[in-house]
C-alpha cells in the first residue's frame, strides 16, 4: 500500500514549527506541510501564554545580552544582533497581517515598555556605560537613562514605592518594548496554515517513531483518542517538539544527538491577578543576575496581556522535575539516559542544582 507522502512535516505545535510552516507556505507554495501535535489544541507547552514571560526579546532590557569585557568597556554585539532578529520577526508578523494571514496584532502583541533596573554604585556605572554605547545606534536611539529617583518613581511607581533598601538605582526605558502573548500567535498561526490548501494541521497526533529512508524519512503517527497508528513519509522533517525533542532524535538514531541530554529546569512564577496592582505598573522590568548566573536567574517584573486582561508576573524561580513536558511523563529523564549522555548530564546537574 501506498504510503502518505508529504513534502515538509514539522513535529510539535509549538511557537517555533508553526513559525517554520508560515515562512516555508509563503516561500514555496507548492510545498505541501504537514504539522503534527500530540495534545489536543497547539501551544499547550513552553509557549502557552502562562508559561513564558511573552518578552519580544529585542536585547532592550536584557542585561545578559551585553556584559562587560576585561577592558570596562560594555559589550554590545548580541543585543544589536538579537534586535535585528527580532524587528525581523515584527516585520513578518506585519506582512501576515497585511495579507490577512494574521487578524489585528493586539490579539497577540501589545506595547509594553522595556526597562532594565538596578540598584548599587558599581550596576548604575555599568548600565550608563551600557546606555552610551547603546544610544549612537539606530536601532537604541529611543532608549532613555536615569537616575533621578522622581523620574524613576514616574517610570516605575510600583518598584519605587516599595523599596526597602535604599541604594542609588538607576534604569534605562525603550518606550516601544513589547508583550507578545505566543500561544495566541501560535493558535492564530496554526489556524492560518489549516485554511491553506498545501497545508494540514493534525491534532491529537503523536510521532511515535522515526527512521531514516532513502528518500527523506518515514514516521509513525498515533491517534492519541484511538491509538490507530499510521505511516507518513516525507522530504524535509522539522523536530519542533520542545522538551520532548532529545528523545524523538534519539530515537531516530540521528548521530549529532550524541552526547546531549536532557536536564529539565522549569520556570515558575508568582502571577498577580490584581487589577490595582497591575494598573500601577505598565512595563517589563529585567534587572541584574549575579555575574556568571544562567539567564534564567535574571529576575524580571512584567505586565502580561492574557486573554485581554492585565495581570503581573515575577520570577522566574527554577524547579525541577525529570518531565520533558508539562504533560510528559516521569520517566522522560531516566528513558533518556545513555552510556554516551551520562557525563554530560552529570555535569549539568552538578552546575545548575543551586538554581533550584
Ligand atoms: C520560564 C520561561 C520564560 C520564557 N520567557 C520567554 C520570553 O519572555 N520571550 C520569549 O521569546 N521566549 C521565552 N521563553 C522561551 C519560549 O517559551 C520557548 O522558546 C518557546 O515557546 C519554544 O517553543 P517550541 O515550539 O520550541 O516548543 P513548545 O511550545 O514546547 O512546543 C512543542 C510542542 O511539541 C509537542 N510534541 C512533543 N512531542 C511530540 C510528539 N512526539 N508528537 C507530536 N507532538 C509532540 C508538544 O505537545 C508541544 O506542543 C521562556 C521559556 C521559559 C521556560
Amino acid at each position: 500500500m501506498a504510503k502518505e507522502h508529504t513534502d515538509v512535516l514539522l513535529i510539535g505545535g509549538g511557537v517555533m514549527s508553526v513559525t517554520l510552516a508560515s515562512l516555508i507556505s509563503r516561500l514555496d507554495p507548492s510545498r505541501t506541510i504537514t504539522l503534527v501535535e500530540q495534545a489536543s489544541q497547539l501551544a499547550t507547552e513552553s509557549s502557552d501564554a502562562w508559561n513564558n514571560a511573552g518578552t519580544g526579546h529585542a536585547g532592550y532590557c536584557e542585561l545578559n545580552y551585553t556584559p562587560t569585557n576585561a577592558d570596562g568597556t560594555v559589550s554590545i554585539d548580541r543585543a544589536l544582533a538579537i534586535n535585528e532578529r527580532f524587528e525581523v520577526s515584527l516585520q513578518f508578523w506585519c506582512s501576515l497581517v497585511e495579507k490577512g494571514l494574521l487578524p489585528e496584532p493586539a490579539r497577540f502583541i501589545r506595547n509594553v515598555p522595556h526597562f532594565s533596573w538596578v540598584q548599587g554604585a558599581d550596576h548604575c556605572r555599568y548600565l550608563r556605560h551600557r546606555h552610551v554605547a547603546l544610544q549612537d545606534h539606530p536601532l537604541f536611539g529611543a532608549m532613555e537613562f536615569s537616575e533621578q529617583a522622581a523620574t524613576l518613581a514616574d517610570w516605575l511607581p510600583l518598584i519605587s514605592r516599595n523599596r526597602s533598601v535604599f541604594e542609588p538605582a538607576a534604569a534605562t526605558r525603550v518606550a516601544h518594548g513589547s508583550d507578545v502573548n505566543f500561544g495566541a500567535l501560535t493558535r492564530l498561526l496554526g489556524r492560518s496554515l489549516a485554511r491553506q490548501d498545501q497545508c494540514r494541521v493534525h491534532l491529537g497526533t503523536q510521532v511515535c517513531d522515526i527512521r531514516r529512508d532513502k528518500a527523506g524519512w518515514e514516521l509513525t503517527l498515533r491517534d492519541t483518542a484511538t491509538s490507530a497508528t499510521q505511516v507518513l513519509t516525507c522530504s524535509f522533517l522539522f523536530v519542533g517538539a520542545g522538551g520532548a525533542s532529545l528523545p524523538l532524535l534519539q530515537r531516530a538514531g540521528v548521530r549529532e544527538a550524541r552526547g546531549y541530554g536532557g536536564f529539565p529546569v522549569s520556570g515558575l512564577w508568582l502571577a498577580c491577578n490584581d487589577d490595582q496592582l497591575a494598573s500601577e505598573h505598565n512595563a517589563k522590568v529585567y534587572s541584574q543576575a549575579p555575574v556568571g548566573a544562567p539567564p534564567m536567574s535574571v529576575p524580571h517584573l512584567d505586565t502580561r496581556f492574557i486573554d485581554g486582561k492585565a495581570a503581573l508576573l515575577f520570577g522566574p524561580f527554577a524547579g525541577f522535575t525529570t518531565r520533558f513536558l508539562k504533560h510528559g511523563s516521569r520517566l522522560d529523564l531516566p528513558a533518556s539516559v545513555r552510556p554516551h549522555n551520562l557525563r554530560p548530564l552529570l555535569d549539568v546537574a552538578a552546575g545548575n542544582w543551586p538554581l533550584t
